[in-house]
């Protein structure tokens, strides 16, 4: 079964609290009795500040990531994640393209996971050429493919895990160890698994990157980006956003911070469910092929249960009837939503053929584990049986 994070399971260590507790309580001191003072963050829909007369310093500025509503979130998330630092930026697009354009300079190399979001593939193919930055996508399961990838250019390398939407696991022990020996930064967005299932840097990575929209604030409601590292790293991260404009409105982190006190109840809970939903599947005849780590046959099974706290909220149908099947069934379903984000409380099914695999023909979706007839399931909060029941009314 599922790993608990807040129980006797991962998402302790090094001494301090567990996740659930940074949660609610990280980068706050709780130590002060602040008689009267609001348990909730206020929300300081300011972009102006009083500021001290005669000097440059202390000038507070939502685009400088620096105000109130800014810092408790970033504080909160450098908690949970176990990193010195952490920024907070308007998108996971924009986390994404501060984090890697950070990294790296004209005339250098970066090599990525041919699996991953399109809009970070359409970010490296179509915006870093055109910067003298050289990109080579690989397979990333492929044995010894990033030693064989990698030249002296190479600065940094970038993996989604798990990926979207097949929910392959990748090895970052194993990768960081190569990483570590050739001076390569790496980089994983670990999105799909949200820092209660998985923590990039516990792992030997260099930095951790999310997708706020997603598991992090998890109703639906707003869009954010974060970026963990070093602390060094993490500030030209957050000059980037500030030149580049990538930033999120107080607003937004207001509402991001309230979404995570409740990131490892949700978390739990739809661990819980993608595996009732995963087993339920894996019985079933409609069914050709279900994809979810936590299942004994899932590729990476033996390396998710080492790595990750939990085996995540999302997992993958495959309907025995193909696209016309597949129809049929989104047609039917009532409670599972058809939308195509992501790590919500509410469920969600999407088609990837119609989303994050429309640019590719038929045989390359085939190759790339989506054939016609593939779901990706966002699992939410909701009771599992009533969900189960959900899919099996839609499948008569
Ligand atoms: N990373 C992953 C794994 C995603 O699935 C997405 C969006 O779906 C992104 C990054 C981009 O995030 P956003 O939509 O917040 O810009």
């Amino acid at each position: 079964m599922t790993k608990r994070a807040g129980g006797g399971g991962g998402g302790g260590g090094r001494g301090g609290h567990r996740v659930g507790t940074l949660a609610v309580h990280g980068g706050m001191d709780r130590s002060v009795r602040d008689i009267d003072a609001p348990v909730v963050q206020p929300l300081f829909q300011s972009v102006n500040y009083i500021q001290e007369i005669g000097t440059a310093d202390g000038l507070l500025y939502p685009r400088y990531g620096n105000t109130p509503n800014a810092e408790v979130v970033q504080r909160r998330i450098a908690a949970l994640e176990r990193a010195e630092a952490a920024v907070l930026l308007a998108s996971g697009q924009g986390a994404t393209a501060c984090a890697l354009l950070s990294l790296l300079r004209p005339g250098d190399h970066i090599v990525a996971s041919a699996w991953i979001y399109g809009g970070t593939r359409q970010l490296l193919e179509q915006e870093f050429a055109p910067l003298g930055i050289d990109v080579t996508l690989v397979d990333p399961m492929e044995p010894r493919v990033w030693r064989k990838a990698t030249r002296k250019q190479t600065r940094v390398i970038f993996v989604e895990s798990p990926t979207n939407p097949t929910c392959r696991v990748m090895d970052i022990d194993a990768l960081s160890a190569v990483t570590k020996q050739s001076g390569i930064a790496l980089v994983v967005d670990a999105t799909f698994a949200s820092p209660v299932n998985f923590r990039p840097l516990e792992h030997g990575a260099d930095v951790s990157i999310h997708s706020a929209t997603k598991y992090l604030n998890g109703h639906h409601d707003l869009l954010g980006g974060v970026v963990s590292g070093t602390a060094p790293y993490v500030e030209e991260v957050r000059r980037k956003m500030m030149l580049w404009g990538q930033v999120p409105d107080p607003f937004a982190c207001w509402l991001l911070e309230r979404g995570l006190k409740t990131l490892e109840v949700r978390l739990l809970r739809q661990n819980d469910n993608a595996m009732q939903v995963a087993r339920w599947a894996e019985g079933r005849k409609e069914m050709k092929a279900v994809a979810y780590p936590g299942l004994e046959s899932h590729p990476d099974h033996e390396v998710a249960a080492r790595q990750l706290d939990g085996f995540g909220g999302m997992l993958g149908l495959e309907l025995a009837g193909g696209a016309r099947a597949t129809e049929r069934f989104l047609r039917r379903l009532k409670l599972f939503r058809h939308a195509s984000s992501l790590g919500g409380v509410d469920s969600l099914v999407s088609e990837p053929r119609f989303t994050s695999h429309a640019g590719l023909s038929a045989s390359e979706r085939a190759r790339a584990g989506v054939p016609d007839g593939f779901l990706r399931l966002s699992v939410g909060i909701e009771a599992a049986e009533d969900l189960i029941g959900d899919l099996e009314q839609a499948l008569h």
